[in-house]
């Protein structure tokens, strides 16, 4: 296809003088050309210097074959303070391209403010190399290359035209740096740019107002190569792709300043997370840097992480399988131990079948996201786990988030998305206040509206029921709901998540959900280690009523001591409010030797910070009495203080 190039040259007599008022070069195909000659005109006529009354415009053929197409040059942003900041800044700028002379080279500057053109100067001995050095040298031939289809932007682009011609002219032959700088009295950002580097724009170079402008074109190599260098800047046709629109979409020089200031501010509203390093296994009691401490933070509910069959069934495992899976269940990972523990969960959920994942967050990302189509709608409680928001946002569905377990809220909600299909979802236990979800209701709600139910049994498996089954056996259900998703790594010891469903869900799951597909699957010593965990479980439901009677003695001495707590589940929220003041008796406990952790936004709605305990069935009932009176007597302690 044969393109166009169009210049555009606008001026007027003024005073006996011309005055130039407008320039513009553009690279077209012959449909494009009407409307881009009319936007250039109107630039011309209407312009801020004045009405031109001289105004040239030119149309060549450019055979498709002359035309070099090159890469815009990656841009960053230099804020100066002042234009001698910005100055200092090209110096520097230099400097890195092993200029020496770069003070002088600034100097020299100041002759290009009278040249219509650049200066091209040898970068190391100073010396002018343009023919004419009143006029200096002119880079045309150049534009930004699009699709033809765009519009004629009639409003001039400083930024994109200053990006094209910079990259055309640190592509010459032996051009190491262009320095710039508009004459646009209003226009007072500068650039300097080098192949090596790119394009640094200098956000101050000159004082408001000043009708300075100049250009330098840096040189180094063979002097008999100038004209090739002078012959490539003026006649070759050069098409810039990628050229960004806005200076805002490309990285800027200190890319770590913002996430510097964004941790500066976290550590201000005490939001700042930090860890603490634990010496032993997560029992009752651990250490921590030699002090020992009564664990009440603890996912490990069943204290089934440091039991003697669980151990002995991981080691065992890694005995006779080895350490990893070395690759993902579709490829090379799929071992006979994952299979067996699919079919296990399957069992103890009552489902036809179970599904594997790494972790119980990447299950909810790899469920939802593949549950979640384009058309469908996704109803998720507003207290849910991170990892369903998530999967939410993975997934192409419309998310409703209806209010805390308010089922009238999810009716009125479903009946006005009137979704044609859809999923409604939920944590069984909530992870941060220990309630737990209107299972019963969810059910005929998604029986109703033909959506499909799912229940995030992380906090429920091995907690809740009569024998730890989770929130179908807690509501002595006949059914239940489409998907019960869980985790390996809380109450059953080890880590891996799963969905248990249909024969159809699950085959589905296999071959959509992409945390599934790709990740390495799980390792030995983790399957065998929670397969353990339920046959321990199945085999002694009474460690679930020992964790049952503790939580139930825990509760009950803090409101002895005037602290209101109450939870269904092992999760007993102490409301503290303040984030400052929650961290303050999280670490007063510490030293008292009680690990509690303190949860704060965003875990938690801002100003609802807690102290967030949870029960293990291996806790002794003096241990969490006496423990219960020292949150209590620290609470009172901190709260009086304000
Ligand atoms: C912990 C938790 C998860 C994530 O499980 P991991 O195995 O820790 O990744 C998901 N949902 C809820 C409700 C949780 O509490």
């Amino acid at each position: 296809m044969v393109l166009y190039s169009m210049k555009m040259r606008a001026s007027r007599q003024e005073n006996g003088q011309n005055q130039h008022i407008s320039g513009a070069e553009k690279i077209l195909a012959e449909k494009e050309l009407g409307e881009n000659a009319a936007a250039l005109l109107s630039r011309a006529l209407h312009h801020a210097k004045g009405r031109a009354d001289f105004i040239n415009l030119k149309i060549e053929a450019t055979e498709p074959d002359e035309i070099t197409y090159i890469d815009a040059l990656p841009v960053s942003t230099f804020h100066a303070a002042t234009p001698e900041d910005g100055q200092q800044a090209i110096c520097k700028f230099l400097n890195k391209l092993g200029i020496q002379n770069a003070a002088a080279i600034m100097h020299e500057f100041k002759n290009t403010y009278a040249m219509r053109g650049a200066m091209l100067l040898d970068a190391d001995t100073l010396e002018r190399l343009e023919p004419d050095q009143e006029r200096g040298l002119r880079a045309t031939y150049m534009d930004a290359a699009h699709t033809p289809n765009r519009q004629a932007d009639d409003c001039k682009n400083h930024f994109q035209e200053a990006i094209v011609l910079a990259s055309k002219v640190v592509h010459a032959p032996h051009i190491i740096a262009e320095i710039c700088m508009s004459d646009d009295p209003d226009y007072v950002t500068g650039y300097v740019a080098a192949p090596s580097i790119g394009y640094m724009r200098i956000t101050r170079l000159k004082a408001m107002g000043c009708p300075d402008g100049g250009r330098i074109f840096l040189y180094r190599g063979p002097h008999e190569d100038v004209p090739a260098c002078i012959s490539y800047l003026e006649n070759k046709k050069v098409l810039v792709r990628n050229v960004p629109s806005t200076p805002q979409a490309a990285w800027t020089a200190d890319s770590w300043e913002p996430l510097k200031k964004n941790l500066e501010q976290r550590q201000r509203a005490k939001l700042y997370r930090k860890m603490k390093t634990i010496d032993t296994p997560q029992c009752a009691h651990i250490a921590v840097k030699g002090q020992d401490l009564l664990m009440l933070a603890s996912n490990n509910y069943l204290g089934l992480i440091d039991e003697a069959r669980v151990k002995a069934a991981a080691i065992s495992a890694v005995t006779s399988y080895g350490t990893g899976s070395g690759g993902s269940r579709l490829t090379t990972g799929n071992l006979f131990l994952h299979e067996s523990l699919e079919t296990h969960l399957a069992a103890f959920k009552k489902k036809q079948a179970a599904l594997l994942f790494n972790t119980g967050y990447m299950a909810n990302l790899g469920i939802i996201s593949a549950l979640g189509t384009k058309h469908s709608v996704i109803f998720s409680d507003e207290l849910n786990h991170a990892s369903i928001i998530d999967g939410c946002r993975l997934s192409q569905a419309r998310i409703i988030v209806y209010r805390h377990n308010d089922m009238a809220d999810l009716e009125a909600r479903i009946r006005s998305a009137a979704p044609s299909s859809g999923l409604i979802v939920s944590d069984a236990v909530f992870s941060m206040d220990g309630d737990i979800a209107n299972l019963p209701q969810i059910m005929k709600l998604a029986k109703k509206y033909h959506l499909l139910s799912m229940m995030d049994e992380a906090h429920a498996t091995g907690v809740i029921g009569r024998t730890g089954h989770g929130i179908v056996e807690y509501y002595g259900l006949e059914e239940s709901p489409d998907i019960l998703m869980g985790t390996l790594s809380k109450a059953l010891a080890s880590e891996g998540g799963f969905a248990c469903g249909s024969q159809l869900l699950i085959n589905y799951l296999r071959n959509t959900a992409r945390s599934f597909i790709f990740s390495t699957s799980l390792a030995p010593a983790s399957l065998a280690a929670a397969e353990m965990a339920l046959s321990v479980l199945a085999a002694e439901p009474e460690c679930v009523v020992r964790l049952r009677n503790n939580t139930r003695c825990f509760c009950r001495t803090l409101n002895e001591e005037g602290i209101s707590v109450k939870t269904d589940s092992a999760i007993i929220p102490i409301l503290i409010g303040d984030e400052g003041r929650a961290m303050d008796i999280a670490q007063r406990l510490f030293e008292e030797g009680i690990f509690l952790t303190a949860i704060r936004y965003p875990t938690v709605k801002k100003g609802s910070a807690r102290l967030r305990a949870a029960i293990m069935a291996t806790h002794t009932e003096s241990d969490l009495i006496a423990a219960a009176h020292k949150i209590a007597a620290i609470i009172k302690e901190r709260t009086g203080d304000k």
